[in-house]
């Protein structure tokens, strides 16, 4: 094992092990196995312990990284808690990298909910408490005028990928100020894992603004600035710092925003999109998933998009993001702009969204038609859509009628009931195959069980942003893109839907396996890599072979 002048490992023939560091100076002994990025602990050879000063510190055996991966799932399920699950996780991180990845990777559907949501939602409630390891990087207003010289301190040079959030709106569970830092960690996890980034190349960033979270300035364990948190002209001062010194710092970095407060994640995202490296996860990344599942649905039903009339319930973020990207899409597909508008409905917490309605907020304008106001039930049986998607975080409003009432206008009606966590789903799988008599074609934000209904079993699809993100980011760095425009979000959307098997359709399921990530990721990335050529936003010169191109960026963590 080998590591090149940027700590990269490299599997070598030769049978002699050498451990060169940055500064060409040979790790050994202890400081080998504290090293999480080479320590292989038990699976060290007895050559390798000969050479490097190990005999003695481990014992005799010689375990397998299958073996030892082994071992860390029981331990897992010896846990109880969510939360113990993701300390011994993440304390593996921090001992033996590659076996942590190794085991994410091989066991993503059963650890995707621990290193995540729901699991990531309560480590960050937690995080003052649980707090043991330094990970990531903090900047607070204190910190102003010198971030650029701040990021010096982190101990990597060559950063790709950025996860940033303020911590203002994290998951669904509003202002954790500081503790947000679990959800950048979380995240890029998964771009390592999903997309193959290497760890090194990973940051994540809590820009620590302050919190208006009152129980927080109360706590006497908390961790962050603690102050009320910073607004107006001061806030967008600080961002635009960091955006700043991270292009002068780490100039071929992806800047992912994650779990802003809505206005501020739009505000943000316009600001730089078309001029930095960057995406807001929670709009284009849920966006491009919730089309793909779209035009999944489209392949069971055999219908084309640009006949499809859509209803969303909830006109908040990420519907709206949804809706925008759809409009992108129907626009491709030859319609104008205002007929493309017309498909498209939203009903909120007071019915149909309409001209006459008082207090629309500016993204929901464009969907205002020019209509009569009334409730979900009878915008339903006027408008007659083909698809409903429900972004509401509201329990159970796509009741029995609701259901009903859409099976009887399609043969096979579409529902997504989007909301997270399970408890919020505007229905369950089960509500909507059994009041749907197996006809609809159902796809959820939190996984759900597979449903026998009449002799058959629905698996019903998970919309988890994990099919996008890590597959955007690692086009972004393979080409070295310039910036992301949106229609690099049809395309993963599209690339995601040409992924999901027959099999997995003939089951109702518009998403492809978890287990499979990897691949689909790989994919997504190679066509949003030729897209980026297209549109000259690659830096990169086009390699001879993208595809192997990309498949050598990718981080193997087997030993
Ligand atoms: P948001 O707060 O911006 O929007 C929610 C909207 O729903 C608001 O406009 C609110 O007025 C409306 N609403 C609330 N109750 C309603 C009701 N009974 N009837 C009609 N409208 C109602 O939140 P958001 O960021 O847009 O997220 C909404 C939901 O979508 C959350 O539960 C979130 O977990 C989920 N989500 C899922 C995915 C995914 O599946 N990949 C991604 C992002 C968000």
């Amino acid at each position: 094992m080998i590591l090149d002048e940027t700590n990269h490992i490299f599997k070598e023939k030769t049978d002699i092990c050498i451990i060169k560091i940055k500064d060409h100076m040979e790790k050994r002994g202890v400081d080998v196995l504290k090293d999480k990025r080479i320590s292989k602990s038990t699976a060290f050879t007895a050559e390798e312990k000969e050479q490097m000063g190990l005999r003695g510190l481990l014992p005799y055996a010689i375990s397998s990284q299958d073996k030892q991966k082994q071992r860390v799932i029981e331990n897992i399920r010896r846990k109880e808690s969510g939360i113990e699950k993701y300390i011994f996780l993440s304390a593996l991180q921090d001992r033996n990298e590659r076996l942590f990845y190794k085991t994410v990777m091989d066991y993503l559907p059963e650890l995707l909910p621990v290193i995540y949501t729901p699991t990531v939602g309560e480590v960050c409630q937690q995080f003052s408490h649980i707090y043991r390891i330094d990970k990531g990087f903090y900047i607070t207003p204190e910190d102003k005028g010198d971030i650029s010289a701040l990021l010096d301190n982190w101990p990597e040079e060559d950063v790709r990928v950025i996860v940033v959030t303020d911590g203002s709106r994290i998951l669904g569970l509003g202002d954790l100020g500081c503790n947000g830092m679990g959800i950048p960690i979380g995240k890029l996890s998964l771009y390592t894992a999903g997309g193959g980034i290497r760890p090194e190349y990973c940051l994540p960033v809590m820009l620590d603004m302050g919190t208006d979270n009152e129980n927080l300035l109360e706590e006497i364990m908390y961790l962050g600035y603690p102050h009320k948190r910073l607004k107006g002209a001061e806030y967008d001062e600080l961002i635009d710092e960091f955006i700043m010194s991270v292009q002068e710092k780490f100039p071929k970095a992806l800047i992912q925003f994650e779990d802003f407060l809505t206005p501020n994640a739009y505000k943000i995202l316009h600001r730089y999109q078309d001029k930095v490296l960057c995406f807001n996860d929670d709009i284009q990344g849920t966006a491009a998933v919730a089309l793909g599942g779209v035009y999944s649905a489209l392949r069971i039903t055999q219908q084309s998009f640009v006949d499809q009339k859509i209803m969303f319930l909830g006109a908040g973020s990420a519907a709206t993001g949804i809706a925008d990207l759809m409009v992108k899409a129907l626009v491709q597909e030859g319609l104008k702009e205002e007929e493309a508008l017309q498909k498209l409905w939203f009903v909120d917490i007071n019915g149909l969204i309409v001209k006459s309605t008082v207090g629309l907020m500016s993204h929901n304008l464009p969907y205002a038609h020019d209509h009569e106001a009334m409730g979900f039930v009878d915008a339903i049986k006027d408008i007659k859509p083909t698809i409903l998607i429900g972004a509401s975080g509201a329990k159970g409003v796509f009741t029995a009628e609701v259901v009903e009432l859409m099976s009887s206008i399609n043969k096979r009606p579409v529902i997504f009931a989007l909301s997270n966590p399970t408890s919020n789903s505007e229905c369950t799988a089960e509500q909507a195959y059994t009041w749907s008599k197996g006809q609809a074609v159902f796809a959820s934000g939190s996984p759900f069980a597979p449903v026998h209904y009449d002799g058959q079993v629905f698996i019903p699809g998970q919309g988890n942003n994990v099919y996008i993100f890590p597959g955007i980011g690692l086009a972004a760095i393979s080409v070295e893109a310039k910036t992301l425009p949106e229609s690099v979000f049809l395309v993963a959307a599209a690339e995601l839907a040409r992924q999901i098997h027959q099999s997995d359709l003939d089951h109702g399921t518009v998403y492809p396996k978890l287990t499979n990530l990897r691949t689909i990721s790989f994919e997504i990335a190679v066509a949003v890599a030729n897209h980026l050529y297209d549109l000259n936003l690659a830096k990169l010169e086009k390699p001879r072979n993208l595809r192997t191109h990309i498949k050598n960026m990718m981080y193997d963590p087997s030993y």
